[in-house]
């Protein structure tokens, strides 16, 4: 897997406010002024006063307030294996490019995971093997078996696209388990990707946007990477 072809991450929508409206729906909660009132205050404008009643809502957890929140990437080229793990996360939406409605034309474009990708022999009966089943699959679309019907052989390494959306609070849920080492490393660079693009844009994020570890103060994993002290 070469880090940098695989896992092409874009942030295509965020709101503008994000940071003025995470901390309207914080103040709302505890004070008797309206949140327009809020959200067109002084301290609304005021970073570190903000940054600092996030934070003391958030570690409480009081995690309605960053649900307001609502982000969209354009992802390509990921494998099937690591949408199947994305497509896990309940609370995000996803428009994923069909394999019943797109057919093949050719060689279908696939994912090599690094520990295939860094052994030449295996890679190159793994690339041999994706074309016997290309092959296959070209055959079975040219003797009329629908798109739908020919994609039951192709593999978990397949690639594939999609615009995934969430909010806040599952953004950070989402990087909490999957930047974590015991997830596999294409999923970990798929989030670490999504949760730098939008760092880029929004700095404050990135102290949420950390392993579960990171948060915990602990691991509570069974195998630890050591990146902190194990739980009894
Ligand atoms: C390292 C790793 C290994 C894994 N291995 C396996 C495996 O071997 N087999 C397997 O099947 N899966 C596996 N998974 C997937 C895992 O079980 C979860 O399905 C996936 O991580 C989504 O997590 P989640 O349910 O916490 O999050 P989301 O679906 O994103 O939901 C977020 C949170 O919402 C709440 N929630 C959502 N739906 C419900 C509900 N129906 N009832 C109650 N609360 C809800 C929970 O608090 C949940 O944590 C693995 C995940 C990781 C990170």
């Amino acid at each position: 897997m070469n880090d940098d072809k695989f896992a092409k991450v874009r942030l295509i929508s965020k709101p503008d406010n994000m940071l003025r409206t995470v901390y309207t729906a914080c103040r709302t909660c505890y004070s008797s002024e309206s949140p327009i009132n809020i959200f067109d205050s002084e301290s609304a404008l005021d970073k570190e006063k903000m940054l600092k009643l996030i934070k003391r809502v958030i570690s409480s957890g009081h995690y309605s307030t960053i649900e307001h929140i609502q982000v969209s990437f354009a992802i390509s080229n990921i494998s099937r294996a690591c949408s199947h793990q994305l497509v896990r996360h309940r609370h995000m939406s996803f428009s994923q490019k069909s394999q019943r409605y797109v057919k093949e034309k050719g060689q279908f474009e696939y994912i090599i995971p690094e520990s295939i990708d860094s052994n030449d022999e295996l890679k190159e009966k793994f690339t041999e093997f994706m074309g016997k089943i290309s092959d296959f699959y070209l055959e079975l679309t040219q003797e009329g078996i629908p798109a739908e019907d020919a994609r039951y052989v192709l593999p978990n390494a397949t690639a594939t696209s999609m615009v995934a959306s969430l909010n806040l609070r599952e953004l950070i849920h989402l990087a909490n388990l999957r930047l974590c080492t015991r997830a596999q490393k294409e999923i970990r660079i798929l989030v670490k990707r999504m949760c730098d693009e939008l760092t880029k844009e929004e700095e404050w994020l990135k102290d949420y946007l950390v392993p579960k570890c990171e948060r915990l103060g602990y691991c509570d994993e069974d195998k630890s990477c050591g990146r902190k002290t194990v739980r009894m």
